[in-house]
């Protein structure tokens, strides 16, 4: 069955006194994979202060090389010592108008570098409020999740972007429909493949992540603000 996976994302947060935090959560794995993934600036001296914690890059280019400033290939982030990528955050679906399309090609492009890829969905509230939760998210799978993608080298979490750093989360039900529908998708296309880990994210925190972990086919967590400190993520990681 699917691994358990406690993940943080720091986005665009954190300088060198921030990797403090990896040396108090060292330790604190107890079975599960944790995984931390810091601004790129941070991957390297990351993974020093890591212990048995995974690190992660939160973007990659699709392109192995070439003329795009400010863009990171997947072979930089394996060789600064990242064994994951977040692909196809809201943030960046938002910010940068990534396609899925193109969180496809960067998945394939992490993929060929030896990256395990974190694929990210999720439906805006208007969606929600329109009936179109279902839809969206098996478009999104369909359109974002290559067919190389097998249960050792991906994760998908399901991120709904009005959960994202609001404080509201999905009811219990509304997680539960939504996983048991990425499940059966990703076990319909892929076989035993489809057995990749789960993730929910969206405003999870110490007091609200044993609740969301009990839910079937949620397999652990993507957390943003609450990964910041490990005194809040230690607490996550202890609930999965
Ligand atoms: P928050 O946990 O801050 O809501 O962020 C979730 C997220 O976007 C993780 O990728």
């Amino acid at each position: 069955s699917a691994r358990k996976l406690a993940a943080g994302n720091w986005k665009m947060n954190g300088l060198t006194a921030a990797l403090s935090e990896l040396d108090d959560l060292a330790g604190r794995e107890n079975g599960c994979d944790v995984l931390i993934c810091p601004p790129a600036t941070l991957i390297t001296p990351a993974v020093a202060h890591a212990g048995e914690i995974a690190i992660g890059g939160q973007d990659c280019h699709a392109k192995e090389s070439g003329a795009h400033t400010g863009d990171i290939s997947a072979a930089m982030l394996r060789d600064a010592g990242a064994t994951h990528v977040i692909l196809g955050h809201s943030e960046r679906r938002a910010d940068h108008g990534e396609t899925d399309a193109q969180v496809a090609a960067k998945a394939v492009a992490a993929h060929e570098a030896g990256l395990t890829t974190v694929i990210c969905v999720g439906e805006t509230e208007a969606q929600r409020d329109a009936g179109e939760t279902l839809d969206v998210i098996a478009a999104q799978l369909a359109g974002s999740v290559p067919d190389c993608a097998t249960a050792a080298n991906t994760v998908v979490a399901y991120e709904p972007v009005w959960a994202i750093g609001t404080g509201r989360t999905p009811t219990g039900e509304q997680i539960a429909e939504v996983h048991a529908l990425m499940r059966e998708t990703l076990s319909a296309r892929f076989g035993d493949g489809g057995d990749v880990s789960l993730l929910y994210g969206g405003s999870v925190k110490p007091g609200n992540a044993a609740e969301i972990f009990a839910i079937d086919h949620v397999n652990g967590a993507l957390v943003g603000g609450a990964s910041l400190k490990a005194s809040d993520f230690g607490p996550i990681i202890d609930a999965l």
